[in-house]
């Protein structure tokens, strides 16, 4: 019920006799292009926010497209699209599970999710066609409401998949005045039964996930393909620093407490963390507020965040303690006060060693470059490692953006990765 340990993934006898298997890269483009139609509106990319009309009619469009390929696809209690080959059901078979999600934020772009999900559909057709022999049963999934960029429940989906929806707090939920669990049912689901959605521990031998890198790191380097260590961890912290509010034109430059000089070190010192110290991967001060904000009025209080992100538990400890400590330095040497609290806290999500190792053989195979690196954006795959061990492919995007319109990937990486997708799921699931 287990990955292969290391070793046992890339057998003696690679390559493998059906070496010469690839997915259709002219259908996946044409596929891609298809389904992008659902939710676009001229020159504004796509809005396709998860349990709304625009995402069940591209649910429908991908079930039927399935179908057509000779595929079983059906949409479970919590709304996500599950596909697998015909035939008898192996229960006795741990699944290997590969998708994404098919919402998009507003506005957004055509590959974000999408993409993963339909090489996922691709790599399983071919495997069907072929009728190739594998230990675990490959499936795919399309995930919804990932982004959560309608009703604020991200990860929806994949939440249910892995039985952690709270039914209570999802009941209550209404975005523009529909309730989600009226969205759900028109999506084909059903919160009630929302549990059946649960895949039983141990059913799930490992899920991969392919998705655009949404950053400029891999096209920088001319990497095709992204071995994902970690999705990021995120620790918020709210700080507030207290001085004198005080008239501004009375109050002599040495007897002022200024809260919003004081708090503008602090930024610079936040982006210091891992710009210039590399105790975190990125840190951000993207909130600021100054009380009582009146031109001629000395600050007395200023509130801001700070938000420090890293693929590890330790480091993003390490640049918390550092910052705490070096904000308490700096109150002590400016006479004022500085609290920080920390608001929310994330912990990474390892990939797994076993699955990541595939991937690289897999690129390795296909003669394509490959790097190690770490996702900024959270994933459906970091649910999901609640069930089972999970690897993520990259594919470099087009001047880094994502999120928007213009998201974009050459052709080449699109089809370069869902071939390295089918040769890893060869890699892991050949007896
Ligand atoms: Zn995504």
């Amino acid at each position: 019920m287990s990955i292969p340990a290391e070793g046992s993934v890339r057998p003696a006898a690679w390559p493998w006799p059906d070496d010469e298997l690839h997915v259709d890269g002219a259908l996946l483009l044409r596929r891609l292009a298809a389904i992008s139609r659902i939710g676009a509106r001229p020159g504004r990319g796509i809005t396709r926010l998860g349990l709304t009309p625009e995402e069940t009619a591209a649910r429908a469009h991908l079930a039927e497209q399935c179908r057509r390929d000779g595929l079983v696809a059906r949409t479970d209690e919590a709304g996500n699209l599950v596909v697998r080959r015909p035939g008898p059901a192996r229960p006795d078979r741990p699944v290997l599970l590969m998708g994404s999600h098919i919402d998009t934020v507003v506005d957004g772009g055509r590959l974000d999710g999408t993409y993963g999900v339909m090489a996922a559909c691709e790599v399983l057709r071919v495997l069907a066609a072929h009728d190739v022999e594998l230990a675990y049963e490959p499936v795919a999934v399309a995930f919804t409401n990932e982004e959560g960029a309608f009703f604020p429940y991200p990860f929806f989906g994949s939440l249910g998949l892995v039985g952690r929806v709270d039914t209570d707090h999802a009941r209550r939920m209404t975005a523009n005045g529909v309730a989600l669990p009226d969205a759900l049912r028109a999506a084909g689901g059903d919160l009630d039964a929302i549990a059946d959605a649960a895949w039983p521990a141990g059913s799930v031998a490992g899920y991969l996930e392919l998705h655009i890198e949404q950053g400029p790191v891999l096209e920088q380097a001319g990497v095709p393909i992204g071995v994902v260590q970690a999705i990021t961890g995120r620790t918020i912290l709210d700080i507030t620093v207290r001085g004198d509010q005080d008239h501004a034109g009375t109050t002599p430059m040495w007897a002022r407490r200024d809260a919003l000089t004081v708090a503008a070190r602090a930024v610079l010192a936040i982006e210091k963390l891992a710009r210039t110290r590399d105790l975190c991967r990125v840190s951000t001060v993207g909130r600021i507020s100054v009380d009582p904000g009146t031109t001629n009025v000395i600050p007395g209080t200023a509130r801001l965040t700070a938000e420090i992100r890293d693929g590890r538990a330790d480091r993003l400890r390490a640049a918390e303690l550092a910052i705490t400590t070096e904000l308490a330095q700096l109150a002590e040497a400016t006479d004022t006060e500085i609290e920080v609290l920390p608001a929310r806290i994330t912990q990474p999500v390892a990939t797994d060693g076993a699955l990541s190792r595939a991937i690289a053989d897999a690129a390795d195979g296909l003669g394509l470059r490959h790097a190690a690196l770490d996702s900024g954006a959270g994933h459906d795959a970091q649910v999901v490692a609640a069930l089972a061990p999970i690897g993520m492919i990259f594919v470099p995007s087009r001047d880094g953006i994502s999120h928007a319109p213009h998201e974009d990937t050459d052709d080449t990486h699109l089809v370069a990765g869902a071939d390295t997708l089918l040769r890893t799921v060869l890699g892991v699931a050949r007896p």
